[in-house]
């Protein structure tokens, strides 16, 4: 991978961060207004599981953030682009369709594979 297209997936790495980041922020914003008082018990049902469904969403993002982060950590030592379990390049094509990936597409559909045999 050129010097370029290195810098390219780091800046992408990057907006996805910051964008993640500001998603926190308004939901931060969001749970702090909406939990105080709420007198209808219906009204309280329901925004609270508006409520759990956006957390089920930062927890997610939450571990894109990590993945981001790792990918970024990659980024700096030099490995990133090269797939941790069998040392062969990623694809650009596959790493501009998913840049936190670590794994080439044949390590990862064995991954998907393994993990569905195992049911979970
Ligand atoms: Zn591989």
């Amino acid at each position: 991978m050129t010097s370029e297209e290195l810098q390219t997936f780091k800046k992408q790495l990057e907006d996805m961060k910051a964008s993640i980041n500001a998603d926190v922020e308004r939901t931060l914003d969001t749970l702090n207004s909406q939990t105080g008082n709420i007198p209808d018990p219906n009204d309280r049902a329901s925004m609270e599981s508006d409520l759990s469904f956006e957390l089920r969403i930062r927890e997610r993002e939450r571990k894109l953030r990590e993945k981001i982060d790792e990918a970024l950590a990659r980024i700096s030592d030099g490995s990133y682009g090269t797939c941790s379990d069998c040392g062969q390049d990623i694809s650009l094509q596959r790493l501009e369709a998913r840049p936190v990936t670590e794994l080439c597409i044949d390590c990862k559909t064995k991954q998907e594979k393994r993990e569905k045999e195992q049911g979970r």
